[in-house]
């Protein structure tokens, strides 16, 4: 267990106890580039045999997120796909899972195009209402897969709610935290069993790196991922893992400053003309800001906004100088998204549309870029506009 911290979680970060000794006094783990071990003898081996089954650096990561998420054990993975495929190989053909109805597209591709095969089946619900959860639970629903807040509108689900609701069943509560972090949200003292994480966005920051993390929270269910990550085998390279280490250290910093201008900036888009709507859980004007604020300690640095013309949108997305543009989130670099031809393109145009995903919506990932330059750089995309269609 790795629940005994008693420092603030900014401490925690650079002083997670990693269970690896460094060498030579060293303050940070080194990249064990090893495939394999000396064994002592051929039926004695060491803590270490082979790096599928176990790694110095990649433990010293998975202890690092297993202490963050306050949880029992952690386990590293190839890509965020591969954590939330691990994760999905604890089922078997007859279980239903019930997912929330917006979630993340590969955990809707996987789920709905390869697990299908197996017999493993999915219901999809609106989370954000724990009646209609508790009306779709059969005798063969096994699991809840909860991500919040959503995407690309930002709504909450009420994870503890949602938890307890399960428990009573008996039933497995999965929070994808990727957008949250363990800075912002803990679901396992929220009630859930296991927790994924794209360690890819906010865990790495820097667009570097692409991994998976997973944290269960007790020891029958670490036994279980443990079996599929060495079985499955999708793990982590050293390099990788060292990567994140690194990464995770300036999570609390970077955060604390992207969500402050992204508070700054959701304001600043509320207030322009061309905006039509602009979706942050952080504005007290989002449904969800009180149930976010109860439930997490900050409101992340994701925020949609619509625009009143389609043309707007692509003119935004072509002459905006400082975000680049793509699918991804969580980096220092800001990253602007235009949710119906990159991130839900994959989602039939009529579908999209009844779920508000229309072509003048762009989600932005706010990076640690200056306030006043991020502005600047949206003000004149806007006004350019403006003059075009004077002009025309
Ligand atoms: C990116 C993402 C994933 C998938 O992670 P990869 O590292 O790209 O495989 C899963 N869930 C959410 C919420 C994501 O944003």
């Amino acid at each position: 267990m790795h629940t005994t911290n008693k420092h603030s979680f900014g401490t925690n970060l650079i002083h997670a106890k990693t269970g690896i000794d460094g060498h030579f006094g060293a303050v940070n783990v080194p990249i064990y580039q090893v495939s394999t071990f000396n064994l002592e003898d051929e039926t004695n081996g060491g803590r270490y045999d082979y790096s599928r089954s176990g790694n110095p650096t990649r433990e010293a990561l998975e202890n690092t997120i297993a202490q963050l998420e306050n949880g029992a054990a952690g386990f590293a993975f190839s890509s965020g796909m591969a954590a939330v495929s691990s994760v999905l190989c604890l089922f078997e053909a007859g279980d239903e899972i019930i997912v929330s109805n917006d979630i993340y597209g590969g955990t809707y591709r996987v789920l709905t195009r390869l697990f299908s095969k197996f017999g493993i089946k999915t219901t999809f619900v609106n989370m954000t209402n724990v009646d209609e959860v508790e009306e779709v639970i059969s005798s063969q629903t096994k699991a809840i897969y909860i991500e919040s807040p959503s995407n690309p509108f930002l709504q909450v689900t009420d994870i503890k709610s949602v938890a307890a609701l399960a428990k009573r069943y008996d039933l497995l509560t999965i929070v994808d935290n990727t957008f949250m972090t363990p800075y912002l949200q803990q679901p396992i003292n929220l009630g859930a069993n296991i927790v994924i994480h794209s360690a890819t966005k906010y865990i790495s920051g820097h667009s570097d790196v692409i991994g998976g993390l997973v944290v269960v929270s007790d020891e029958k269910l670490a036994d279980e991922v443990k079996f599929v990550q060495n079985a499955f085998g999708a793990i982590l390279g050293p390099q990788d893992c060292f990567l994140f280490l690194r990464g995770i250290k300036t999570l609390k910093v970077r955060l604390d400053q992207q969500q402050q201008t992204a508070l700054e900036l959701a304001k600043w888009f509320e207030e322009q003309r061309d905006v039509e709507a602009v979706y942050y859980p952080g504005l007290k004007t989002h449904p969800d800001y009180e149930l976010i604020t109860e439930q997490a300690n900050g409101y992340g640095a994701i925020i949609s906004f619509k625009l009143n013309n389609d043309e707007l949108a692509q003119h935004i997305l072509k002459n905006v100088r400082l975000s680049s543009i793509g699918v991804s989130l969580g980096a220092v670099e800001s990253i602007l998204t235009h949710p119906a031809t990159m991130s839900h393109a994959s989602i039939p145009k009529e579908v999209r549309e009844k779920k508000g995903i229309t072509e003048s919506l762009l989600r932005l990932s706010v990076g640690l870029e200056e306030y006043e330059d991020l502005k600047e750089d949206f003000n004149n995309a806007l006004i350019s506009f403006q003059e075009k269609a004077v002009t025309k």
